[in-house]
């Protein structure tokens, strides 16, 4: 059997996985870096890449530890060319610990952001242009990588918090259906913007995928809420895991061509005026 992903970290157990698509298009993305932003030489765009999906993996793993300690095992974190995904045993059903689980991939995008951007200052500080450049966008990718992902898009971060929160006024499988059916939406939407020229071919796999994986979760916590009609409660009862594994995804916005990376590529720009403009103070 020809291995189609292999481990390149472990961390708390977790084996941290690059599919084979993804070594195959990484010099690929380097490339469209450096021609889209255009200021970056090869080496910087291949460190800023490989920055980047150190940055998708991080976002997984901050969903993977809240989910650990809320004893949902992590079987494996997978990097993929339109993002990482975590496989979870279980998703959480209490909608505070969804909400929470759901939060920490953006939070750890946020702090990411937020890192890169002050160490974009202090590499400026030191006239040190390649890294400042690749600090910044770093910076803006991590930015609107939390922000995509808030998007409500269910099975995405943002529609499990929008389904946590609707959860106690509707109940888990009404909450379910109706993020299930915005995420949907949102899925055609983006198979739009992705089709619409010029066409985006990554967008398109993360609008099918979306489209695909709302409604076999919402399949899922039928499945769940029958089983649990017919024989009680699972929780605390006993611990239940279920065949299809519960997923995580975070698409890295960053897509070559198309208004999805211009749209991703606008606060890049203007981060990169914003500096010019402080090198010009301190000139
Ligand atoms: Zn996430």
């Amino acid at each position: 059997m020809v291995k189609s992903s292999y481990q390149i970290a472990q961390i708390r157990g977790i084996p941290i996985r690059v599919h084979f698509t993804l070594l195959l298009l990484l010099p690929l993305y380097a490339l469209s870096f450096s021609n889209r932003l255009g200021f970056f030489s090869l080496f910087w765009s291949l460190l800023t890449t490989a920055a980047l999906f150190a940055s998708v993996a991080l976002h997984e793993l901050g969903h993977s530890m809240v989910a650990l300690s809320q004893g949902c095992g992590v079987r494996e974190i997978l990097l993929l060319p339109i993002g990482g995904i975590a496989q979870l045993e279980r998703i959480p059903t209490r909608p505070l610990d969804e909400f929470f689980m759901a939060a920490a991939g953006p939070a750890v995008s946020f702090l990411l952001s937020a890192v890169f951007f002050l160490a974009g200052l202090g590499t400026a500080a030191l006239r040190w242009i390649a890294p400042t450049e690749a600090f910044l966008a770093l910076s803006g990718i991590n930015l609107m990588l939390a922000l995509f992902n808030l998007l409500p898009s269910f099975p995405m971060d943002g529609g499990r918090i929008f389904r946590a929160w609707l959860t106690p006024y509707v109940g888990r499988l009404k909450a379910t259906r109706i993020a299930a059916r915005t995420g949907r939406f949102m899925a055609v939407l983006f198979g739009i913007w992705a089709v619409w020229p010029p066409f985006n071919p990554f967008l398109l796999v993360i609008a099918f995928f979306i489209y695909q994986a709302a409604g076999a979760e919402y399949r899922m916590v039928m499945i769940q809420e029958a089983r649990k009609n017919q024989w009680g409660s699972p929780w605390p009862g006993g611990r239940w895991t279920y065949d299809d594994a519960s997923v995580h995804v975070s698409p890295p916005p960053y897509q070559r061509g198309g208004r999805f990376s211009s749209f991703f590529a606008r606060p890049l720009r203007q981060q990169h005026d914003l500096f010019n403009e402080l090198f010009e103070k301190w000139r």
